[in-house]
């Protein structure tokens, strides 16, 4: 349909057909086609795209189709190497320049550019402020300067790079290559940041939807967060690569030991590890199936290994940006994929101390709260939490909720809990009028609940007029109260304690002039999936793997063959297997049993070069089932309750843990 989509039809065809061609994709999703319409023109552009919108393309397709190299700014060069393989296994003629290299290997990609052999060239951005860089790059032809991660320009972000600033001149030295910035992070602010410290004052903003609806948005009651996490990753994670966030080194070490010790291979990933052991570790989460990282957010940014199929949080995050970029390195390849955080009380009252305790002036203070506050917004809701999660980020979400979340998929009800909260903040003053003390959160607790512990006699708070008067709710109800309290604003932690006190806003709810609304807790905290409760109808219930979940008993074992014969090609040329094939081309391939080369490379993921190089083994390994009849031989894993585990019991007390 030429001329429909706005391009000029002859770069209409030519990026088409290089989507096609060289990445064997049918169609552009959502901006793709706009963006690289506008760059290939020569605009300038600012991208927002969600981790795995599919943001390479807008600069890839551009450095393919105009002439000249395109230059690739990237913070990460640990990840070179493989964005470089997977696009060398497309035929795609890129290289690197970076400080892992010797002089003869960099020396070889710079004749490469030179002589006009290389698409496009990575390089990390504090290699190209150099002179000696500049002064080679002034002296090839470049197609396009691509900015990823911008962000990084941002000082506010937690990614922030020095060297990111330098960027602007880019646009002064050449102010004929168009430059196309790329983030996943979406906000406002940032937004101006960027356009004004990379010196884009002209770029055309794309912003795509931030919906991933792929990926399913689950919160839970944290309990023992490792047992959670463990019933979690049995029940409907087996077998799967992913990642759990962990806040603290320390934590991340135990989860991991845990894990291990519970059949899960794990491996810790955080700042307090020597880069080797880390560089290991991360090349083993891109090469092998199923492996599952342990980590803080030192790990993760710009992976872009497309079959995580979890990504795990047994703390809460600081920030709902932060949340949502960890949560997006889930389900690039857009099969079914799981986001899941327990979180309790002593999140709330641990980040609220760190902010108060930390260093930063009041503004920084004033940010960080404001930003833990929509968090534990997200948390507590009782509405879709794709919703909140899009509406965070200035879009529109669907009024009728998006069916893929835990709200949406067993709604949470809500109760009166005015009286509650009168009890809870009466305590709380009593303490501080009749005895001038302020306590924590357990000890508020147990005075309500009219619980003789030591401490409760020692401070003789049985004596007091509140002792007892919350027996009518479980020790979960109160807690859970207290957290959402928190969570309102309508009480305050305070000082190295973490004790409670009363918030301007308290008052309100002591005169009875305000009502409070909070969300029961669960009977049991649930670590599984809260939709599967219905029995095994529930996507990924009976199936140890979420990539399988929608393949039929008969092909899985096809998938499983040709996941195989991917492992020993992937090995043999020491590249991830991704780089291969994804897993969703291979699904692809067993629905639809190509039985000609022709035929394969119409298969989503399948290009021109990747069918020369692997079409014939692909269509073998096809040939040996059909021979062997292993499809119809297929028996399903017998279905498992999501119920069916031992839950663990509450923790008795918050575990205090080294924060990062
Ligand atoms: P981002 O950089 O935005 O996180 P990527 O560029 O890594 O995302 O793309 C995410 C995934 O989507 C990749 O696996 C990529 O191959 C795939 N993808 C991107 N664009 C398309 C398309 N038009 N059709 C099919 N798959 C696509
Ligand atoms: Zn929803």
């Amino acid at each position: 349909m030429p001329g429909a989509t706005g391009l000029p039809d002859a770069a209409e065809s030519e990026a088409l057909a290089t989507l096609h061609r060289v990445f064997g994709y049918e169609a552009f999703r959502g901006e793709q086609q706009a963006v690289i319409e506008h760059v290939v023109a020569g605009g300038d552009a600012l991208v927002l795209m969600p981790t795995g919108g599919g943001k390479s393309l807008c600069y890839q397709i551009p450095a393919l189709v105009r002439p000249g190299t395109g230059v690739v700014v990237s913070p990460l060069i640990a990840l070179m190497q493989d964005q470089v393989d997977a696009l060398r296994a497309l035929g795609v003629r890129a290289g690197f320049m970076n400080s892992t290299q010797d002089f003869d290997e960099r020396r070889m990609v710079e004749a490469e550019f030179l002589a006009g052999e290389l698409d496009l060239l990575y390089l990390a951005p504090e290699r190209l402020r150099l002179d000696a860089t500049l002064d080679l790059l002034s002296r090839g032809k470049i197609s396009v300067f691509a900015i990823d991660e911008a962000h990084c320009v941002s000082q506010w972000g937690h990614d922030f790079r020095p060297d990111y600033l330098a960027l602007s001149l880019l646009g002064e030295r050449w102010p004929d290559v168009p430059r196309i910035a790329l983030t996943a992070t979406a906000t406002r602010a940032t937004h101006e940041e960027i356009t004004q410290r990379l010196g884009l004052p002209s770029a055309r903003h794309f912003v795509a939807s931030f919906d991933r609806p792929n990926i399913q948005y689950r919160i839970v009651p944290k309990a023992d967060p490792k047992k959670q996490l463990l019933s979690f990753l049995r029940e409907e994670h087996a077998g799967d690569a992913g990642i759990v966030y962990c806040l603290s080194r320390n934590s991340v070490e135990r989860t991991a030991e845990f894990l291990t010790a519970n059949g899960i291979e794990a491996v810790p990933y955080h700042a307090g590890l020597d880069a080797g052991t880390r560089a290991a570790h991360q090349s083993r989460f891109l090469r092998e199936d199923g492996l599952v990282v342990v980590a803080t957010i030192a790990f993760g940014m710009g992976i872009d290994k497309p079959d995580v199929r979890f990504v795990a949080h047994t703390d809460l995050p600081k920030s709902i940006e932060g949340y949502y970029q960890e949560t997006g390195r889930a389900g690039r390849d857009g099969l079914p994929s799981t986001a899941w955080m327990a979180y309790g009380l002593n999140d709330v009252i641990q980040q609220r101390k760190l902010i108060q305790s930390g260093e930063g002036d009041e503004a920084f203070r004033r940010r960080a709260t404001a930003h833990l506050d929509a968090m534990l917004a997200l948390c507590e809701t009782a509405q879709c939490r794709r919703g909140q999660l899009l509406a965070y980020f200035g879009q529109e979400p669907d009024p009728a909720g998006c069916g893929n979340c835990d709200t949406c998929l067993t709604p949470p009800e809500t109760w009166d809990g005015t009286v509650a909260a009168q009890k809870i903040l009466s305590t709380v003053v009593r303490l501080q009028r009749e005895r001038g003390q302020k306590f924590g959160a357990l000890q508020i607790v147990d005075i309500l609940l009219g619980k003789r512990t030591a401490k409760v006699i020692q401070f003789d708070h049985d004596q007091l007029s509140v002792f007892g008067i919350g027996s009518d709710l479980g020790e979960g109800e109160w807690r859970g109260a207290v957290r959402q309290l928190l969570a309102q604003g309508l009480l305050a932690v305070e000082g190295d304690y973490g004790t409670l006190v009363l918030t301007e806003t308290s008052g309100s709810v002591l005169r009875a002039e305000r009502e409070v609304l909070l969300r029961k807790e669960p009977k049991k905290p649930s670590g599984s999936r809260s939709g599967g409760s219905s029995g095994s109808s529930g996507r990924g219930a009976g199936k140890a793997r979420a990539v399988a979940a929608e393949l039929s008993a008969e092909l899985l074992p096809a998938f499983e063959a040709l996941r195989a014969w991917r492992a020993e090609q992937a090995r043999e040329q020491g590249v991830p297997a991704y780089v291969i094939f994804h897993d969703a081309t291979l699904r692809e391939i067993v629905t639809r049993w190509p039985a000609s080369v022709r035929e394969l490379g119409t298969v989503g993921g399948v290009g021109e070069k990747k069918l020369a190089t692997y079409g014939e083994g692909v269509l073998a390994v096809l040939a040996a089932l059909n021979e062997s009849g292993a499809a119809a031989g297929a028996s399903p894993e017998p279905a498992r309750s999501a119920e069916a585990d031992d839950w663990p019991e509450p923790a008795d007390e918050p575990e205090p843990d080294d924060w990062i």
